[in-house]
């Protein structure tokens, strides 16, 4: 029997969307062993601190882990992606793309982390098309605004941002 293979999902999760969860579930199909790394410090000012934002992603994946029948390990990581990936033993690091503006980033991205480690490939998936067009910034801002999330991320995730809001907007 072959290695198991083990994927790598990093993101900021600020917070997981129905777009994140579609990528999460395809990724899962790819590998034998799928860790979600949630970044501790992304440069992004995130609305939520990382542990909440991997609880969150641990809230979700659980029933489609049971579902597919797959370990999926939820995973807080500071510093270098190809670090993280190295410390994880994962073969692959699986991305999700989004339109065209993802692609230039990416693009930059996968020839440096190449450089650093030419033995972890990566690969990006699309989510279906329903989900494409959702991002965790516009979730916040329409959220902020007053409008209804409840089309784009768990109903876990809609009263936690609902809750950090009106936390937020009372101090
Ligand atoms: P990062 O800060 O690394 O961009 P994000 O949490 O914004 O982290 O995204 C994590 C991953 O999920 C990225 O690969 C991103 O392209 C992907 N992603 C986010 N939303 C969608 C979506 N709606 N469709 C496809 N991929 C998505």
């Amino acid at each position: 029997m072959g290695k198991a293979r083990v994927g790598l999902s990093p993101g900021t999760f600020d917070p997981i969307t129905f777009g994140h969860m579609d990528i999460l579930r395809r990724a899962s199909k790819l590998v034998d062993r799928l860790v979600v790394g949630v970044a501790v410090n992304p440069g992004k000012d995130p609305l939520f601190e990382f542990d909440e934002r991997v609880e969150m992603v641990k809230h979700v994946t659980e029933p489609m882990s049971s579902e597919l029948g797959i370990e999926i390990d939820v995973r807080p990581f500071d510093g270098l992606l190809i670090h993280f990936a190295e410390e994880v033993g994962a073969s692959i690091i699986i991305r999700g793309l989004r339109a065209v503006a993802d692609f230039e980033f990416e693009y930059q991205m996968v020839g440096m982390n190449r450089t650093l480690n030419p033995d972890i490939e990566i690969a990006f998936l699309m989510a279906d098309a329903k989900y494409q067009a959702i991002a965790s910034r516009l979730v916040k801002e329409i959220a902020a605004l007053g409008g209804d999330i409840s089309a784009f991320v768990s109903p876990e995730v809609v009263k936690r941002v609902t809750e950090r809001l009106a936390a937020r907007s009372g101090t």
